[in-house]
């Protein structure tokens, strides 16, 4: 099959920030074949998508996501990480069956389509499942199974991670990964043998770092930093890290950081509100260190709404700085596309030729979208995910006119809202 969209504003965020302001985007079999002004004498196509007044752009990449935990959205809010985890969380997901897992996982997805996202980092357990409901959903995953504790407890859930990723690392849309969680939850030994195997099997590390002022004061006992423990550990020499929050930072970090073959996801509205704190963003892009953009779980942000973290991220980086020329709309778009992209080792994140078919296309008829000044301010600033018409991910629509079409939204809706009730119970 043969796509076109068409006749909106594309924002190709190339290099050069190429615009065209009555633009097309071709693809076929997943991949981008032409950008450029609309043509009338264009070569004929199997399907045209056609909107006269909004923009079509790539895909947004959520780079730290348990997308599950869309179940346990509003459970304990407004406790701090420690309590929250402990008390709430751990036992909850205690009780998760794989079925859970797998209904969490697609209403995670169906909000993703939704607020145009393509792909998202996850780390969760019964990755299986959560690898199962991305195949129906039609979305990009990056597949981490999350593992803790030390040797006796954590072996069999790096082995299940070792297991899972022979059997799903050849296919089209899927990377596995390892997800060693966090220092204050792996010992050093269990984190070595993680990245021993890592580089066995030349997979990625998606893990938590520097998140809150504790788990750094902590390991500041110790004479070491959430980044330092990792390095000593060989978790940032691997092929792809993927690091996730990185608040904490002190200047001894970012030469390590530096060298990492990946980047770190900013995960701004968790951090807010947690109050574990804000990244330091411009310390980072100076440095030269990829920075992406995430929501962290539904549990903690309880939005999976790349557009609002995207508003999020300037907001705080602006309070922060106390300079709104810090950070900009355009700081944020890069971050949700390109930056994720180059953090997760993806050639997604920009409409160019021979790149991955992941776009979307906004609609800029609402009130709110009027008038247009800026494109890139309206979407960052102004939009609203309910603005998202069209999903495309691999070449696939996945959402059409505001309709999922790789599964059936009601029903995921209805069984996850049964499902969660019984968690609860
Ligand atoms: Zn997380």
């Amino acid at each position: 099959m043969r796509y076109r969209m068409e006749g909106a504003t594309v924002l190709t965020l190339n290099d050069a920030d190429e615009r065209f302001a009555v633009g097309q985007v071709t693809w076929e079999n997943g991949v981008i074949t032409s950008v450029g002004e609309m043509d009338s004498d264009a070569e004929p196509v199997d399907q045209v998508i056609h909107l006269s007044h909004g923009y079509v752009l790539p895909g947004l990449l959520n780079g730290h996501n348990h997308a599950a935990m869309a179940l346990f959205r509003g459970v304990a809010d407004d406790s701090p990480l420690d309590e929250w985890l402990t008390q709430y969380i751990f036992p909850l997901e205690a009780k998760l069956s794989p079925d859970d897992i797998y209904l969490g996982t697609l209403l995670a997805a169906a909000e993703m389509i939704r607020s145009g996202t393509v792909g998202f980092a996850d780390m969760y357990f019964a990755v299986e499942e959560v690898a199962k409901a991305i195949e129906q959903s039609g979305l990009r995953g990056w597949v981490a199974r999350g593992i803790t504790g030390d040797l006796n407890t954590g072996m069999p859930l790096l082995q299940d991670g070792i297991e899972f990723a022979q059997k799903w690392r050849t296919h089209r849309r899927i990377t596995p990964m390892l997800g060693p969680h966090a220092p204050y939850t792996v010992s050093p030994e269990l984190a070595k043998r993680i990245s021993e195997a890592a580089k066995d099997h030349q997979l990625g590390i998606h893990v938590h770092l520097a998140e809150s002022p504790k788990e750094l004061h902590d390991l500041l006992r110790t004479g070491q930093t959430p980044i330092s423990w990792a390095k000593a550990q060989g978790l940032l020499d691997q092929s792809q890290v993927v690091i996730a929050h990185g608040v904490h930072l002190q200047s001894k970090d970012i030469a390590l950081l530096q060298a990492v073959s990946g980047g770190v996801i900013a995960c701004p509205i968790s951090n807010a509100k947690l109050g574990n704190g804000i990244m330091p963003f411009a310390m980072l892009h100076q440095a030269g260190v990829a920075v992406g953009l995430g929501t962290d779980g539904a549990a903690s942000t309880n939005s999976l709404d790349m557009f609002l973290e995207m508003k999020a991220m300037a907001w705080m980086q602006k309070l922060q700085g106390g300079r709104p020329d810090q950070f900009r709309a355009r700081d944020a778009l890069q971050m949700a596309t390109r930056g994720t992209a180059e953090v997760l080792g993806h050639p997604g994140g920009v409409l160019a030729v021979g790149r991955p078919a992941d776009l979307i296309m906004v609609d800029g008829r609402s009130a709110h979208m009027q008038p247009d000044h800026d494109a890139v301010a309206n979407l960052v600033y102004a939009a609203q995910s309910g603005d998202v018409r069209y999903t495309v991910v691999d070449g696939q629509v996945l959402l059409s006119e505001g309709m999922i079409c790789s599964f059936d939204e009601r029903a995921v809706l209805e069984e996850a809202k049964v499902r969660a009730q019984k968690l609860l119970a």
